[in-house]
Parts: C-alpha cells; sequence; structure tokens
C-alpha cells in the first residue's frame, strides 16, 4: 500500500470463507473494493459480511440525490456573520440543506461526501452559487454572502464561468460574494487549482479559507495564496476561556490576520463567555449559535430588520 498510487484501490476476496466459485468471489471483492474506495481511495479492504448491506444502502442513497436534484429539494439556509467590534451582521454564509421525503432535513456533512464522489457536486455547486447570489440581492447592498465550495468543483473546469454566471443573472456585484475553501483544496500543490484560485479573486470576488487549524495549516498555504479571510475553526473557539492553549492559537492567528491584512472569523462561538474573548484578541467576525442558527432566507430578512430597529433604538 506504501506504493499505491493515489488512484489505486484495492478489494480483497479470499476463498473458501468469501466464496465458493468465481462469481461470488468477484462480486465480493468488487464490494471490498467498494469499501477501499469509501475509506478515501489508495489502501485495501478485505470482504466483510455487511458489505452487502452497506453498498445497498449508499447506492440507494446516490439514487434519491440524483432524484433531489430533478425534485428540487435541497434549500439553502443562511447564518449570519457578526462584526464583533460593531456589533452588526456583516453578511450570511450560505448552508446547503436536503430536505428528504421520509427522513425528514438531512446533513451537508452527510450528504455532500457522496455528491462529491459521484460528481454531482458539481451541478449542485452550481445550483447553490445562482441561488445564493440570487437571494442575497434581496438583502441591502453592504450585506455579503458566502458561499462554500467542495475541491472536487476545482476539477470541474468551468467554476469560473459558474461564478461569473450567476453574478450576471443576479446581478450581484462580485465584492458581495465570498468563496469559503479549506486546506484540503492546497494539499495537491496543483497550479491549475492556484490558476483557477487567481482567476476568481481577479473577479473581485473575496476568497476565505474555512475550518482553518483542522487540516495541516501550513503557513505556506497563506503565502501561495493571497486569502481574504480565514476562518478559524470551530474546534478552538469551543474552548476558549477554559483553555489557555486555544486562545494562545486564536490569539497568533489574529495577529497573524492583522499582519497580513486578512479578515479572522471564529466559526462556532456559542457563549458570551467564548464571544467576549474573542473580542479581547481583536477577533474581527463571528459566527455561531450565539447570534443564530443558519435559517431560512424569509427569515434572514426579517433578522437584519430586527437588528437595524435595534440599532436606531441604540442611536
Ligand atoms: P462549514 O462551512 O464549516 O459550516 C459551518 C458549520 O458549522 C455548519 O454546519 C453550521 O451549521 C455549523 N455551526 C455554525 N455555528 C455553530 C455553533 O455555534 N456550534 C456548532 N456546533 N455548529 C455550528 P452544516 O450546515 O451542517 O454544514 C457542515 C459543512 O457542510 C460545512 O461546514 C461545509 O463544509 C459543508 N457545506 C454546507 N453547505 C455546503 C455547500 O453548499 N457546498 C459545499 N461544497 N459544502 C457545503
Ligand atoms: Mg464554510
Ligand atoms: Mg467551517
Amino acid at each position: 500500500v506504501g506504493v499505491l498510487p493515489s488512484y489505486a484501490s484495492i478489494g480483497i476476496a479470499v476463498a473458501p470463507t468469501d466464496g465458493l466459485d468465481l462469481d461470488q468471489l468477484l462480486r465480493n471483492a468488487d464490494l471490498a473494493l467498494y469499501g477501499a474506495k469509501s475509506d478515501g481511495r489508495r489502501t485495501y479492504r478485505f470482504f466483510e459480511a455487511g458489505m452487502d448491506a452497506r453498498a445497498k444502502a449508499r447506492r440507494s442513497l446516490e439514487l434519491e440525490l440524483r432524484q433531489a436534484i430533478v425534485d428540487g429539494s435541497f434549500e439553502l439556509h443562511y447564518q449570519p456573520l457578526v462584526d464583533i467590534a460593531a456589533n452588526r451582521i456583516s453578511g450570511f454564509e450560505s448552508l446547503l440543506r436536503w430536505r428528504h421525503p421520509q427522513k425528514g432535513m438531512i446533513s451537508p456533512a452527510e450528504f455532500i461526501p457522496v455528491a462529491e464522489d459521484i460528481g454531482l457536486i458539481v451541478a449542485l455547486g452550481e445550483w447553490v452559487l445562482r441561488e445564493a447570489c440570487a437571494e442575497a440581492m434581496k438583502w441591502p447592498a453592504d450585506v455579503k454572502v458566502a458561499v462554500n465550495l467542495s475541491p472536487v468543483q476545482f476539477r470541474s473546469r468551468n467554476l469560473v464561468q459558474a461564478v461569473i454566471s450567476a453574478l450576471a443573472h443576479s446581478g450581484l456585484p462580485a465584492r458581495r460574494l465570498e468563496l469559503e475553501i479549506t486546506e484540503t483544496l492546497l494539499l495537491e500543490k496543483s497550479s491549475q487549482v492556484l490558476a483557477t484560485l487567481h482567476a476568481l479573486r481577479a473577479l473581485g470576488v473575496r476568497m476565505s479559507m474555512d475550518d482553518f487549524g483542522t487540516g495541516y495549516s501550513s503557513l505556506s498555504y497563506l503565502r501561495s495564496f493571497p486569502f481574504d479571510k480565514i476562518k478559524i475553526d470551530q474546534s478552538f473557539v469551543r474552548d476558549l476561556g477554559a483553555n489557555p492553549d486555544a486562545q494562545a492559537i486564536v490569539r497568533s492567528i489574529v495577529s497573524l490576520g492583522v499582519g497580513l491584512g486578512v479578515t479572522i472569523t471564529a466559526e462556532g462561538v456559542e457563549t458570551e463567555a467564548e464571544l467576549s474573548c474573542l473580542r479581547a484578541e481583536g477577533c474581527h467576525e463571528g459566527q455561531g449559535f450565539l447570534f443564530s442558527r443558519a435559517r431560512p432566507n424569509a427569515e434572514v430578512i426579517s433578522l437584519l430588520k430586527a437588528q437595524r430597529v435595534a440599532t436606531a433604538l441604540v442611536a
């Protein structure tokens, strides 16, 4: 496995335990291969009982996902990004939701990896871009919208065109759109990825590094591309106040941001104690259940109205 190229996966079935004829052995080796692939490829798996049931469940999820695109069962919800010093909403992150006819709301953490595996994320991602830009046009002109991008969308080659077309169709100015990517995208150090990132930034959209601190957190990523924003992963925010190490990490990311002229956003802010700690460290933006969960767009507009009334009362 040490020498397996990144695209190779191996499934193994052994006679006589996994089958007595060629057909059955091949079928079970294939199921084991499927398991190896879903373990992130470049690995091997032996056949195990239960793989069949898991493969069936997975196949039905794939079919349901394809159907959901046709049926329009996806929704975007929006979670506020709050300017900590000004105490006001500066934008919203769009978060994908799947309203399954039987199972109810399904989390993106569950279906996005599957949509990536079967390539459906490209069409789904284009829908998200169009929808988020169009909805943001209903908000005040100084409120931004953030859209998450999957690394798979960068392999499709027409990502830049999809962004241009979402902006053109909605009429949203590019500076109001933020695109969030994660460190995994930069792992490969691919020149095509960097070229796409630069092409996107040249459109005038803002680029954010999401979940910072969870991957390799290599500082070379920050030198390889001029990000406009770094989002500190919620695992560091969760411990703030109680854990001096987490506080030291947040402090250094904030000073890094100040030095590089990059906005620093803390994800997953749940308590007042976390917020006051972030404020003391000079963190620019916060996002989390303390402010609001992701809400449907109808509620976004009332959230913004309520905020305007509140600021008018304070003034
Ligand atoms: P993310 O981009 O890091 O989004 C933040 C996630 O943290 C969201 O989960 C949000 O609901 C959750 N969150 C926000 N505040 C808090 C908090 O105070 N406490 C806790 N415990 N959680 C909080 P969600 O909506 O389940 O999304 C999960 C991930 O799925 C996202 O992580 C993002 O990577 C991905 N995702 C969501 N929508 C899209 C999309 O349209 N396209 C792509 N490619 N990925 C998406
Ligand atoms: Mg995000
Ligand atoms: Mg995040």
